[in-house]
């Protein structure tokens, strides 16, 4: 294909931030981390390998995610306790905050809600930044693994992907059925999952988890949610999905109370302010 002559110019434009994100509404971080030294854990849920559990968390609770056996991928869903058809959009919040997400960065809801439902407040991975192959982890640019993907690159029935591992989870815990349940689920915030795209050629790319037991991450529910986890069965997805090859480790995840007069001054967010008129 012949280039055209200007070519070097138009590829040497400059770019721009789509989304500058200095009007986006701040966390008051100091809040957050005055009413977590008063907080005490009100519950918690052990994810087993290759398998996904739900747990709920009223707004103004934090919960963490840890790596407690061995290096783990965690596949996060979460929906409005109170209306599941507000739920985590990953493409909004990939463009508002970038490719993954860290501390005092969010995870924003569907339209027509698009606020934020929690907030990232501690995270003992956000050291690793972003590595020499453009790297970096808590991706929100994959999706779930799933087994119709699995299915159409190799023609395989496999049921411990991270999409139906999520979609037996939510079933279980609404009395759906599996097929009320599916369509539910959605693209996840990939917890400890270490990702990227290749330069060269523009792939999403995975390599091992840097995360290690004791590793967490952890939130704000700005919300009452209701949230799903995974054990991906990738293990610590350094080479395959889709299958029961990987070591996999269970995932904790613990919820905990501020106490009461921690977050005066605080309010769960309100619904997007956009009339919904559309123009008629
Ligand atoms: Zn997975």
């Amino acid at each position: 294909m012949q280039e055209p002559t200007d070519a070097a110019a138009r590829r040497a434009v400059k770019p721009v931030i789509c989304y500058p994100n200095d009007t986006l509404p701040a966390p008051d971080m100091a809040l957050y981390a005055s009413a977590r030294q008063t907080a005490r854990k009100v519950g918690e849920v052990q994810v087993a390998p290759r398998d996904a559990a739900c747990f709920r968390m009223a707004a103004g609770q934090f919960f963490r995610i840890s790596s407690v056996e061995g290096p783990q991928v965690g596949d996060l869903n979460l929906w409005n306790a109170n209306d599941l058809s507000e739920r985590f959009y990953s493409g909004k919040s990939r463009a508002l905050h970038g490719t993954h997400l860290s501390m005092g960065e969010r995870m924003w809801s569907s339209f027509p809600y698009l606020r934020p439902m929690a907030t990232i407040t501690d995270d003992t991975l956000g050291w690793y930044g972003i590595d020499e192959f453009g790297g970096s982890v808590h991706d929100v640019i994959g999706t779930r693994c799933d087994p119709y993907t699995g299915n159409l690159l190799s023609g395989a029935q496999y049921h411990h992907c991270c999409h139906s591992n999520l979609t037996r989870a939510l079933a279980d815990e609404t009395g759906m059925t599996l097929t009320e349940a599916e369509p539910h689920v959605h693209d996840v915030l990939n917890v400890f999952m270490c990702t990227g795209f290749t330069r060269d050629t523009g792939q999403y790319f995975m390599k091992a988890s840097p995360v290690r037991p004791g590793d967490y991450l952890e939130f704000f529910a700005e919300i009452d949610l209701l949230g799903a986890l995974s054990a991906c069965p990738g293990g610590d997805c350094s080479s395959e999905h889709s299958s029961d090859a990987a070591a996999c480790y269970p995932l904790l995840v613990e919820i905990f109370a501020p106490a009461d007069g921690a977050l005066t001054g605080w309010q769960s967010p309100p619904v997007n302010g956009y009339d919904r008129s559309h123009g008629r």
